[in-house]
């Protein structure tokens, strides 16, 4: 009877002691995440692997869910995300929480892979003067079009691009990575004008990257063009 109620007293504490940490304290392991998961209706059976995989950042089987562990410090509207992701009764229901968990900006890795980083093309010091005049077109744009939602992104001049007259890189899942690239050659053919406008057109890729769209030149684009004045062609590219 007493060693019964001394162990009572002790798992009390210890749920006390659980409850406490969930309220303060981020996730730190797989098991603290699951716990918030199953409160927020995760059913119990699935086991939670976490992964540094940042091109599938959140998969699941009937089994197990898998989730880059960048999650472990998300705020309660994208771990309700993570759940509807995974329990969905419908496909809307389960693009509507992709689109959260993608808007989510994981935090960097502590051991960024060197390997993953692409290497890019610098401008070139002749087209400097344009890369900075693009920049600053940017900024204004962004005031002046997408009410300054837009972060603030590298803008390049390629000289590789032949044909392409711009092209949007979209982020890693980890929220970097992102750039605007105009084409020099497009620039010196075409005139300041239309490689003004190209900025623009990648603006809008951009702006669905950033708001979790997909980057195309669907609906959501050619309206989106539409409402800030410009032609929504296609001949753009996307990267
Ligand atoms: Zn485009």
């Amino acid at each position: 009877m007493l060693r019964a109620f001394q162990r009572l007293i002790g798992i009390g504490a210890r749920v006390l002691q659980l409850s406490l940490e969930l309220e303060h304290a981020p996730p730190r392991t797989a098991q603290d995440l699951k716990r918030r998961l199953v409160a927020r209706g995760l059913n119990d059976r699935y086991s939670l692997r976490l992964t540094d995989n940042h091109s599938v950042v959140i998969s699941f089987s009937d089994a197990e869910v898998r989730i880059h562990r960048g999650y472990l410090g998300a705020p309660e509207h994208v771990l309700d995300a993570i759940v509807e992701f995974v329990q969905a009764g419908s496909r809307r229901s389960r693009s509507d929480a992709r689109r959260e968990l993608l808007a989510y900006r994981l935090p960097h890795s502590e051991k960024p892979r060197r390997a993953r980083r692409a290497i890019r093309e610098r401008t070139h010091p002749a087209d400097e003067r344009f890369a900075r005049e693009l920049k600053r077109h940017h900024a204004d744009l962004n005031a002046s079009k997408f009410s300054a939602e837009l972060s603030d992104i590298p803008i390049r001049v390629s000289r590789r691009m032949r044909s392409r007259l711009g092209h949007y890189t979209w982020r890693r899942p980890d929220g970097g990575g992102s750039e605007i690239a105009i084409g020099s050659r497009h620039i010196r053919r075409d005139g300041w004008d239309e490689a003004v406008h190209t900025l623009l057109h990648e603006m809008v890729h951009q702006w669905q990257d950033e708001r979790g769209l997909k980057v195309d030149h669907g609906r959501e684009f050619r309206a989106k063009a539409r409402s800030i004045g410009i032609a929504a062609k296609a001949r753009r590219g996307v990267a």
